[in-house]
Parts: structure tokens; C-alpha cells; sequence
């Protein structure tokens, strides 16, 4: 039996393993909690403030401000922003919901943009092709039909990968659009460009517990250069309140917890490491991969600078067969998962948006092709290769008996 299977399942490959990563920190994890518990101060306190000033560092933004949700942050992004009803947000139709239903919930009005087969993210090209549709005119107050103004757009830097920031920059210059970064999958990526969520106006994060760094619970964060913004963040996120009981807008209940703050805290310090890991098992599977990729049965990710992607997915795409694949995988004790398996613009909640299936061809393609593999630090070399060689076996055998490819 191999040394890591530690509880005699030998051969099972699990998704995640969240409780490794939480005992490489459990003592300093459980001084923190006590600490909260004996303080009695649950909420934005001492352990939020130094999440805060960690997050802050580490991406070199200047103002960080920490609450309750990824999902949170991009609303309170597009509320400091003044974006609402009458407005419009390009996202891409490839990507985590939240990314569009935090628009929706403004009130304005989300523009699903097409992605670079390539990365699986919306690029320049695709931004571009977004904003003719609309029959956007490029310079200030650009306007979508029907009437609403374009004002912003949300790139996601998907799996943990960086997007295109230099050449969305350029797109948005030209439109006058705010760029809202929704790093929830990429904390700690590095490209030429800048670190992930400090390249626009405002970056958003996730500390759900299966996210590179996981909390107890859910959190969230900004991060933003602007003085003005991060103050309207921390009001926004406590109602709009400013001082005691004053409100000169309605904000929301955004805080975070000590408690999810405290675990956060405590894993920091293995953090890099834990990228670097996630980094290492990237390169094993590429070159235990590479046979099957060059054989046409499944595309590695793009590959990117050294410290441009941090690996929150490992995602292959399966051409053909994705979904025999994943079964035969499944009963061989590897788990696997399809993030994300329908694109934003057809799901039913933005139907009376009127996209149409076939509209975004790439985006409506990649939910029928892509699959990720298990990736986490804890994750040793001899699983990987258990994945790889069951993957492999299962390309195999899904290319000899299935329907011929499109
Ligand atoms: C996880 C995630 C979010 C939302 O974060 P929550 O903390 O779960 O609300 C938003 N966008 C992307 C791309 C994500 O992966």
C-alpha cells in the first residue's frame, strides 16, 4: 500500500483534501479561535484588521478591506463604483455565477462576453466583440442597447490564471469602462501586468473554504488603490453607516467574521507554499499529460508565465467523451469535476436577457469539454500519477468506442 493513503483507501482520489491543509495550521488556528472566543469581539475585529493588512501586502494594493463573501465583494465593488440600475457590466458567460448575479443584483444589467478557447477567459477579442453587439461607440457615457450605459467590466482570472489585464486595459480605455477584477480563484498570481486584483479599480476575492486559502466559513475581500473607494467599501459593508447610526446610503450587512479571519490569518504562513505545491503537481501532470495532449484526446491549460497562475484547477478540456470520461474515472475512485457545466447566459434567471444557445459558441463549447483534476498541496506524486494513468486509460477507451468527435 502506498505511504499516502492514510486511511487504507488505497487508490481513491479524492476532490479536495481541506483537512490537511487545515492540520498544517491547527495549533496556531485553535490559539486564535480561543483567543476570539475569550474576546467576545465576533465581528471586523483585531484578527479581520490583520487579515486586512496581510492581503494588502501581498498583493500591493494599498487599501484592502475584508467581508463576507466573494460574492459580496463584487456587489459592494459595483455599489462603490455607483454602478445600478440603467447600467450595464460586460462578464464573462464562463465563470463562476456570482460573477454575473452580483451585477444583476445592483440592478444593472449583465453583458455575457464570449472567452478565448485558449484560456477559457474573456479576452480583449472577446470584450471587443461584446461591446459591437451592443453597438457600443467607443469614448465616455458609451451606451448599450436598449439604453442602458456600459460601465464597467468584470474580468475573472479563471482557475486561478491570470487574464489579459494589459489588453482588456486597452479595450476598456477606449469604452470608458471601470475594471472590476474578480480574483476569486487567483489570490497570489503574479503576470507582467500586476497581481492579481490590484490591475483595476477594484479586486475581489473569496476565502470560501475550498478556495486556495480556505476559511471556516465564508469571507471575502477588496482590494483597491483608491482611498475614496476603500472608504465607501468599509461603509457600504456595514449598512452605508458612517459613525453611529448615520446613513447617507443604504449599504449591506458585508462583515466579516474573527472566527473565519482567525483560521484565514493562521494559514497565511503556509500560503506560498502551498502555491508552490499546487505549482509542482501543474508541471507533473502536464508531462504525464503530454502524450495524450499531443494524440489530440485532451488540451493541457495554456501555459503561462512562471508565477502567472496558481492552479485553484487543474482544467483539461476533454473533446470527446467528457462525461463517459468523468464516469470511468468516477468508478476507478477519482474524483473529478466540471466547473462549469452550464454558461451564465443560458440559465434560466437571465433568460429574459434573450441570448440564444449558439450565441457564444466558445463559452457553450468549454461547458462541454472542460474537467478538473484534483489538485490541492497534500495531493502526493504517486496520486497524481494514479490520476494521470487512469485518465489516460479512460481517454483510451472513450476514443475507440465513442461517438465520432465534432
Ligand atoms: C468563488 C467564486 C466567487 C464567489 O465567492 P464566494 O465567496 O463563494 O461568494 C466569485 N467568482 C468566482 C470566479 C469564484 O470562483
Amino acid at each position: 500500500m502506498s505511504v499516502d493513503a492514510p486511511h487504507g483507501d488505497s487508490g481513491r482520489v479524492p476532490f479536495l483534501d481541506l483537512a490537511a491543509d487545515f492540520a498544517a495550521v491547527a495549533d496556531d488556528a485553535r490559539a486564535r479561535i480561543d483567543s476570539v472566543l475569550a474576546s467576545h469581539a465576533f465581528v471586523l475585529g483585531p484578527q479581520t484588521a490583520e487579515l486586512e493588512a496581510w492581503l494588502a501586502g501581498r498583493t500591493g494594493a494599498r487599501f484592502a478591506v475584508a467581508c463576507s463573501s466573494g460574492s459580496d465583494a463584487l456587489y459592494l465593488a459595483l455599489r462603490a463604483l455607483d454602478i445600478g440600475a440603467g447600467d450595464a457590466v460586460v462578464v464573462p458567460a464562463f465563470t463562476f455565477f456570482s460573477t454575473a448575479g452580483a451585477v444583476a443584483n445592483t440592478g444593472a444589467r449583465p453583458i455575457f462576453a464570449d472567452i478565448d478557447p485558449a484560456t477559457f477567459m474573456t479576452g480583449p477579442a472577446e470584450l471587443e466583440a461584446a461591446l459591437e453587439r451592443e453597438g457600443a461607440g467607443a469614448g465616455a457615457g458609451a451606451s448599450a442597447s436598449p439604453g442602458s450605459r456600459l460601465r464597467a467590466v468584470i474580468p475573472v482570472h479563471l482557475y486561478g490564471a491570470t487574464a489579459d489585464m494589459a489588453g482588456l486595459r486597452q479595450v476598456a480605455e477606449r469604452f470608458s469602462l471601470a475594471i472590476v477584477e474578480d480574483a476569486a480563484q487567483a489570490l497570489g498570481a503574479i503576470a507582467a501586468e500586476g497581481t492579481a486584483g490590484a490591475c483595476g479599480a477594484v479586486g475581489c476575492f473569496s476565502f470560501y473554504p475550498t478556495k486556495n486559502l480556505g476559511g471556516p466559513g465564508d469571507g471575502g475581500a477588496l482590494v483597491t488603490d483608491d482611498s475614496r473607494i476603500a472608504e465607501r467599501l468599509r461603509r457600504l459593508r456595514v449598512h452605508g453607516a458612517e459613525g453611529a447610526y448615520e446613513h447617507h446610503e443604504t449599504g449591506v450587512n458585508a462583515r466579516m467574521s474573527e472566527l473565519v479571519a482567525a483560521v484565514l490569518n493562521a494559514k497565511t504562513a503556509e500560503f506560498d507554499g502551498w502555491l508552490a505545491a499546487r505549482q509542482r503537481i501543474a508541471g507533473h501532470y502536464r508531462s504525464a499529460l503530454s502524450a495524450s495532449a499531443e494524440g489530440g484526446l485532451l488540451t493541457l491549460p495554456a501555459e503561462t508565465a512562471t508565477g502567472a497562475h496558481v492552479y485553484h484547477q487543474f482544467a483539461v478540456r476533454v473533446p470527446r467523451g467528457r462525461d463517459e470520461v468523468a464516469l470511468a474515472l468516477a468508478e476507478r475512485g477519482v474524483e473529478t469535476r466540471v466547473f462549469y457545466p452550464r454558461p451564465l447566459h443560458l440559465q434560466p434567471c437571465f433568460a429574459e436577457l434573450g441570448y440564444r444557445a449558439g450565441q457564444l459558441p466558445e463559452a457553450e463549447r468549454a461547458a462541454r469539454e472542460v474537467l478538473c483534476l484534483p489538485i490541492y498541496p497534500s495531493l502526493s506524486d504517486a496520486r497524481v500519477s494514479e490520476v494521470c494513468d487512469r485518465l489516460t486509460e479512460a481517454l483510451e477507451t472513450a476514443a475507440s468506442t465513442g461517438p465520432p468527435g465534432q
